[in-house]
């Protein structure tokens, strides 16, 4: 089946009790017990089981291509769940532009707890042949990567992964099922912060692990999130499987609203560079490519000049709204050194970009006139 289709009909049944095709939120925390003593419509207590929580599991599985999966109150906690899941003393192997969240979950929390950790760059297959060539438990990908989109060749690297008997687990935040299904390149678990496009309004948080097959370590992931109970609420659940059925559709817009920015931007003169695997000059483009069914709503850019410049270029602008985030109907614009603090490694002069839903010659104008105010002072 099409994914646009299973996006519509994943987990889609009309309600039993009343023919509702959108289904009912249920909001009870405790379910009735049969006079046996069995639960045998399925449910028991909301932390363990919700029914809107189970549809968008089987959703999530199903777009993409594996067998389980458990949601999370936040991408946050879907990640903390699956390195918690690996034994103190495991190592792990992470991109060095990892999520910064991500990195300094790994740092933080998880170098303390015993992971030892080792971050690479996940583009350079030699960097990465190198760090396995030390027993590993886990690597974690994620491509393209934020703020860079650097691209990393996923089968290779879980070939690689593969050959030493690591698991490989990939962030697909960005890309969605509709363009990259990581399980089908030899991944073992899918991550998201279903925050961004699979929510896609900017007006919920959830995070997923969705697992190729219930593996022992699956296992232990959904025995984290019963017990540790970092779920979602029923609304929240329900929230995310009303922005899956549009995602297909969304996901080519916005995709295709990145392409007509990035080659406006890349033929700007006020623009230094774009950062954007759809086009040919990108240092990922063949991969992307061949891994990628379209390149994302996601680009960033620096512009002519330092951190002052580009913090101008964010103030002039009308559509875009300045804020963090993506995978919204809106647009975002971020000046991400500043969000992400004094130790980033971002360039100063970097505009980290979600396009939106809005017409692609709007988001054009706009940014040309917000670039125009730098051009009329630094020139070409
Ligand atoms: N992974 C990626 C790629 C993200 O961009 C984010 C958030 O920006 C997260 C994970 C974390 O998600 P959340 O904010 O839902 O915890």
């Amino acid at each position: 089946m099409h994914l646009e289709t299973l996006a519509v009909h994943a987990a889609q049944r009309p309600d039993p009790a009343t023919g509702a095709i959108a289904p009912p939120i249920s909001l009870s925390t405790t379910f009735e017990r049969d006079p046996s003593g069995a639960y045998s419509r399925g449910f028991e207590y909301g932390r363990d089981a919700n029914p809107n929580r189970a549809a968008l599991e089987e959703a999530m599985a199903l777009l993409e291509g594996g067998e389980v999966a458990a949601a999370f109150s936040s991408g946050m906690a879907a990640a903390n769940a699956v390195f918690q899941a690996l034994a103190p003393g495991d190592r792990v192997v992470a991109p060095n532009d990892a999520y910064m969240g991500v990195g300094k979950l790994l740092r933080e929390v998880f170098r303390p707890w015993g992971l030892e950790v080792v971050f690479v760059d996940m583009d350079d297959l030699a960097q990465v042949r190198a760090a396995l060539s030390t027993p590993t438990r886990l690597v974690w990908l994620e491509t393209p990567s934020n703020p860079l989109l650097k691209v990393t060749d996923i089968a290779a690297v879980a070939a690689l992964a593969k050959a030493r008997g690591a698991a490989v687990a990939c962030d697909n935040t960005w890309c969605t099922p509709v363009f990259q299904r990581p399980l089908d390149l030899g991944v073992d678990l899918v991550v998201h912060a279903t925050t961004k496009y699979l929510g896609g309004h900017h007006d919920v948080l959830g995070g997923m692990v969705v697992a190729k097959a219930a593996t022992p370590l699956f296992k232990r992931i959904r025995e984290l999130q019963i017990q540790a109970g970092a779920v979602p609420s029923p609304f929240e659940a329900w929230l995310t499987l009303r922005g899956i059925r549009t995602l297909p559709v969304r996901m080519r817009a916005h995709a295709d609203h990145a392409m007509a920015v990035a080659h406006f931007l890349d033929a700007h003169p006020a623009v230094e560079i774009v950062h954007y695997p759809g086009l040919s000059t990108h240092p990922g483009h063949e991969v992307a490519a061949r891994q990628m069914r379209a390149f994302g709503g996601m680009l960033s850019f620096q512009v002519k000049g330092d951190r002052a410049e580009a913090m101008a270029v964010a103030a002039r602008v009308q559509l875009f709204t300045r804020a963090t985030s993506l995978g919204g109907v809106e647009s975002l614009i971020e000046h991400r050194a500043s969000v992400e603090g004094p130790t980033t490694k971002t360039p100063e002069n970097l505009l980290r970009v979600s396009v939106g839903l809005e017409h692609a010659d709007d988001l054009c104008a706009d940014l040309d006139q917000a670039l125009r105010g730098s051009f009329a002072r630094i020139g070409p």
